[in-house]
């Protein structure tokens, strides 16, 4: 029996996912969920996590990126997911700006603190990726970082002490949620991640963000191309 793989990409910012979307010619779905924007290429499936409704910003962060997840999995018979996005590193990495990573051996949330019995293990995540992604790290010639999340652009001091204890090196908004809702389903994540900041510098990441995110996003796509074309999924 020959099982076909359904891949689709989930990108939070819709400038993140911009690059990607034009290059593959994507085409908006014609029937939209409430929350997500989809989008087709071909075989593959390219989801943003949408516009807010009370704010018009693109919905960053966990919530979201959990449930679309879990929509293109049981509604759009997904197999395999991947997530390209922007992220910030730990200055202790020693990352270029727009450097890209994989992340590989694991996900971690460090804003999830439920001190209890197992449920401080749930919290934490540690969410293993697959054992291919060291692999094709290095035939794309990138690094792999562990990744943490949580649901805020900047960081508490506990957050940088469980982030720096469960050895993470770059931080988002989505990947644990993406993480724990592909573990549920028992199918394989990547995670490309590209720097827009190093978060534990003085100036704040929010303005580091917004001054990066453009050559950032370029590298996003161009390192998505880069592994779709490695995957046989793209030829240009
Ligand atoms: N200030 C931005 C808000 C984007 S939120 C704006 O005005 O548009 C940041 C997004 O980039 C999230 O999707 C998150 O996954 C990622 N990100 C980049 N740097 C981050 C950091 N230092 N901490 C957490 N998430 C980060």
């Amino acid at each position: 029996m020959v099982i076909k793989i359904m891949l689709a990409l989930y990108i939070a910012m819709e400038a993140e996912a911009q690059g990607i979307l034009d290059a593959l010619d994507a085409q908006l779905l014609p029937q939209q969920p409430i929350i997500g924007t989809y989008y087709q290429a071909g075989d593959i499936l390219i989801a943003t996590s949408g516009k807010d409704l009370a704010t018009g910003v693109d919905c960053v962060g966990t919530e979201p990126a959990g449930i679309v997840a879990n929509d293109l999995i049981v509604h759009h018979g997904v197999t395999q997911l991947f997530n390209a996005g922007t992220c910030g590193a730990h200055s202790s990495l020693e990352a270029q700006i727009a450097e890209a990573f994989l992340v590989s051996p694991t996900i971690f949330s460090h804003d999830h603190r439920i001190p209890l019995p197992r449920f401080e293990e749930f919290g934490m995540g540690a969410h293993p990726m697959p054992e291919v992604v060291p692999p094709l790290a290095k035939k794309l010639g990138l690094r792999t970082a562990i990744l943490s999340s949580g649901n805020s652009l900047d960081h508490t001091e506990r957050d940088l002490e469980i982030f720096l204890a469960n050895g993470a090196r770059i931080k988002d908004m989505e990947g644990s949620a993406l993480a724990w809702v592909c573990r549920q389903h028992d199918i394989p994540l990547t995670c490309l991640k590209v720097v827009t900041d190093i978060f534990d510098l003085p100036h704040p990441a929010a303005e580091q963000f917004n001054a990066n995110l453009a050559q950032a996003a370029e590298s996003v796509t161009a390192v998505t191309l880069r592994t779709l074309q490695e995957w046989g999924l793209f030829d240009n």
